[in-house]
């Protein structure tokens, strides 16, 4: 007689349960669709403060002279450009994310801007990285972590790559902490997200996955468990914007 079928583990996807199996082709999805228009959107989205969001996570990251750091789902290189500044000759950084048509756009956007020689893209999945155990001083993740998979594992894989008393840090979108402010954030990421996506990228549903999939995402607290579970040590965060974004930092020891 046939052994009866596993049920398949799920997932979510937005708000769909959907195979684990699939999620990352689904992710792979939205970020070829979006590549092109990745930077122009986030400015549009975010009327530009993702910048100062992601200015607030490298000056956190304490990254300097001949550090050696590593940008996991690091797309079109905003945190590299700013890292690759910092690190200097001596330094190295490394851009790995999982899409091909991201780490395009960013190989060409940081080559224009004379950025070079000390950054390199690598094709990696973050649950999964390809680099040497104790490597890095630091390990970031902005935006990304929502995207993957396993949180766990990718937690995992980061720490492995990190030198003993290097840190991990975490930027990513987290619960606003203001009563009131949930609604017309709610009307905001359902309405207006969708509609630029539309009219700009010409993807409404990559820009209503966005806004589900914050929805979806380990809250604050929750996510400093995860990471003390993963085992990194005196892990804390910060909240941007009213805890629409939140930074985290762990220390592996
Ligand atoms: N870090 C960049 C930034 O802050 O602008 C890009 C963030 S973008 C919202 C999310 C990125 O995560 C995409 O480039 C996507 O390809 C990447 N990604 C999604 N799942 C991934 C995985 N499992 N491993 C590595 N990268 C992944």
């Amino acid at each position: 007689m046939p052994a009866p079928d596993r049920p398949q583990r799920t997932t979510h996807f937005g708000f769909r349960e959907v195979p684990e199996s699939a999620k990352d082709d689904l992710v792979a999805g939205v970020f070829h669709s979006v590549a092109n228009k990745y930077d122009l959107m986030n400015d549009l989205m975010s009327l530009g403060v993702h910048r100062l969001w992601k200015q607030f996570a490298t000056e956190a990251s304490g990254v300097r002279g001949g550090f050696r750091v590593l940008d996991v789902a690091g797309g079109t290189g905003d945190l590299a450009a700013k890292f690759a500044v910092r690190a200097g000759r001596r330094g190295q950084v490394v851009v790995a994310d999982i899409n091909d048509s991201m780490l395009g756009v960013g190989r060409e956007r940081l080559a224009d801007r004379g950025i070079a020689g000390n950054v390199s893209f690598v094709r990696a999945n973050a649950e999964n990285l390809p680099f040497p155990e104790d490597y890095f001083d630091r390990v970031t993740i902005a935006f990304g972590l929502r995207n993957v998979t396993h949180i766990e594992r990718a937690l995992a894989s980061m720490l492995r790559v990190l030198k003993p008393g290097g840190a991990l840090l975490v930027l990513e979108f987290s619960r606003p902490v203001f009563p009131g402010l949930n609604k017309l954030y709610d009307a905001y990421s359902f309405n207006v997200l969708p509609w630029l996506g539309r009219v700009v990228a010409r993807d409404a549903d990559s820009y209503r996955y966005l806004a589900e999939s914050i929805r979806k995402h380990p809250d604050q607290e929750t996510l400093k468990t995860m990471m003390q579970q993963a085992g990194f040590e005196r892990v804390e965060y910060h909240n941007l914007s009213g805890g629409i974004v939140a930074l985290h930092k762990g220390y592996k020891f």
